[in-house]
């Protein structure tokens, strides 16, 4: 292990952040917006009314499924790390579930920043080889018929999951479904509760 990789992480940002600054290959206001727009604007709210368009519009549903950056953009979803959004749909035979191995790639568009967990290297490698473990540790049981797919996001390529509409929810109108939508059902460890 080199010098700076036993620094921490904290300390390596701030001083990469400011030879950065001192070479002025970044304004730092520039990036204080950035971060700011994705504490407080972005988060997954945006993936919540995705998903909730795709329950109510069948059309809706397959642009999503064939071009998931293009569908989102409809909605005005689009930005870094969602030039190349994927949409997965999680059914009563197949559930999906998102990583990524090497890193902490994730589509901030429609989801926002990453939680802690998906960062995590245990998660990030305990996913891929004992995924019924860890979705179970998250609260999830898939019975055995159900086929569980990891999806490893590689270079440009991030995905998003299209939870199933969770049943009792007919009456609903779009805004109601967004509401029931979670974070978690669209990175895939959960599903959508249906109302109380
Ligand atoms: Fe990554």
């Amino acid at each position: 292990m080199s010098i700076s990789e036993r620094l921490p992480i904290s300390m390596r940002t701030e001083a990469l952040e400011s030879i950065l600054v001192e070479r002025s290959l970044v304004d730092p206001k520039v990036m204080d917006a950035y971060i700011k727009m994705y504490e407080s604007d972005v988060g997954p709210l945006n993936g919540a009314k995705v998903v909730a368009k795709a329950w109510v519009d069948p059309e809706f549903r397959e642009r999503l499924l064939a071009d998931g950056t293009a569908a989102v953009g409809e909605l005005g979803f689009k930005g870094p790390q969602t030039e190349h959004l994927e949409v997965l749909e999680n059914t009563g035979e197949v559930h999906n579930v998102v990583v990524c191995t090497l890193c902490s790639c994730y589509p901030w568009a429609v989801l926002g920043l990453p939680p802690s967990w998906y960062k995590d290297p245990a998660y990030r490698s305990r996913i891929v080889r004992e995924p019924r473990a860890v979705l179970h540790e998250f609260g999830l049981d898939l019975g055995a018929d159900v086929e569980i797919r990891v999806a490893d996001s590689v270079s440009e390529c991030r995905y998003m999951i299209l939870p199933e509409r969770p049943a009792g929810t007919d009456d609903l109108s779009e805004e109601e479904l967004a509401a029931l939508v979670t974070r978690d059902a669209m990175v895939g460890i959960a599903k959508v509760a249906g109302p109380q």
